[in-house]
């Protein structure tokens, strides 16, 4: 085993008593050299191992089971194994595509909207996806959680009253031990100010085995608690998916998903339309934003355009219920945040008259009555 295929640092020994999660870490691929056993065509296996120093190479076992090995293009394949059209670097690529590093006071936080900061436990995962948009960070820092480094972070926070949501991110917050979470949650809700604890985490989809009676007992306190998952297509959402959303939301926490637009894994109305639905009606876990492909290297053979991004969320909401329907954002590369590149449904205007799209297609006309 090598030190990065522990979760955490040896001072923080996971408890053994969660065998099964800990087996399917085990059994999974936890290194390049894995991959030697799998399946790949020629061009993967060539390219695997300078694809591994751009990015590591983690799966554990209950996702790698989703492949289906007989279809090259298979949507959960394409996501984790490394591709040769990683090493193909394009102009304006960006290490950091979302100014995390610009905005960040302190070692492990970034602070750009004034109510709520991202703090980063550890720069570690249970499965590294290939589209990462912070691969560059978890390559170049890649350290687990440390009781010390967390320290300035957590200073800033209690020093900084408009704080009300502290952000888990990393990495994966929930790849930590059950005693590590437990000490960062107290700490977090030690400070009176902040009224939220947000995980976002990949550990539901890729390690459902990991959300034990433990790990919500670690989470739960003072804070409202919001688990926003990252679920990108609905061949991800199984038994063992769902039985660990069920245990987050029966201990009370809010449940939203994140998904990342992919060429090849999900940029098709079917595919997002699915995952949508199935997030909700099987899961009860509200979609909430699907990103637009961050300007991470070597992803240009999995980005969309923007325009084909619209498209497909103008459809999502023609087809899709409101509580269905994710907000569909692009996160700006110097830092302006994430914003809304939805399709416009407004047509025009002239005074106190719109004209406006309607979901069929049509456009109508509004007019404003407002008292004086
Ligand atoms: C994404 C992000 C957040 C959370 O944004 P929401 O729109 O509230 O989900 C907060 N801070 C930073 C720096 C972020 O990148
Ligand atoms: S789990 Fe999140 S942080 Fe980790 S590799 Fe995947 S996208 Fe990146």
């Amino acid at each position: 085993m090598t030190s990065d295929a522990n979760f955490s640092d040896a001072s923080e020994r996971i408890d053994t008593s969660d065998a099964t999660w800990q087996t399917d870490v085990r059994a999974g691929v936890r290194h390049v050299r894995d991959l030697a056993f799998l399946p790949l065509s020629p061009g993967e296996r060539a390219a695997a191992q300078a694809a591994a120093a751009n990015h590591k190479v983690r799966i554990p076992k209950a996702y790698l089971d989703l492949i289906d090995w007989n279809d090259p293009a298979d949507p959960i394949r394409a996501q984790v194994i490394p591709s040769p059209d990683e090493l193909l670097e394009q102009d304006g690529e960006l290490d950091d595509p979302i100014a995390d590093h610009a905005f960040s006071p302190a070692p492990r936080l970034t602070h750009r909207h004034a109510d709520r900061v991202l703090l980063f436990p550890t720069y570690q995962c249970a499965v590294y996806c290939r589209f990462c948009f912070r691969k560059e960070s978890l390559t170049s820092i890649g350290r687990g959680y440390t009781r010390e480094a967390l320290e300035p972070a957590l200073a800033y926070i209690a020093d900084h009253p408009e704080i009300r949501e502290v952000i888990l991110t990393g990495g994966d917050p929930l790849s930590l031990p059950d005693k590590a979470l437990a000490e960062i949650r107290a700490r977090i809700e030690a400070i009176a100010h902040v009224r939220l604890l947000r995980i976002h985490t990949r550990v539901p989809v890729a390690l459902p085995s990991r959300i034990t009676p433990g790990l919500v007992a670690a989470l739960q306190g003072r804070l409202m608690v919001t688990v926003v998952t990252h679920f990108n297509h609905a061949r991800e959402i199984t038994d063992a998916t769902e039985a660990a959303c069920r245990t987050l939301r029966q201990a009370g926490f809010v449940l939203l998903n994140q998904s990342v637009l992919l060429k090849g894994v999900n940029d098709t109305v079917e595919v997002l339309e699915e995952l949508c639905r199935e997030l909700m009606y099987r899961l009860g876990v509200k979609p909430y934003y699907l990103h637009h492909g961050d300007l991470a290297r070597g992803m240009a053979h999995r980005r969309t355009t923007i325009a084909q991004g619209q498209a497909l969320a103008a459809a999502l909401r023609a087809r899709l219920s409101g509580i269905c329907n994710p907000v569909y954002v692009l996160d700006l590369p110097e830092g302006g945040g994430k914003v809304p590149i939805g399709p416009c449904y407004i047509e025009g205007r002239d005074g106190e008259s719109w004209r406006l799209r309607g979901l069929d297609g049509e456009v109508k006309g509004y007019q404003e009555v407002v008292g004086e």
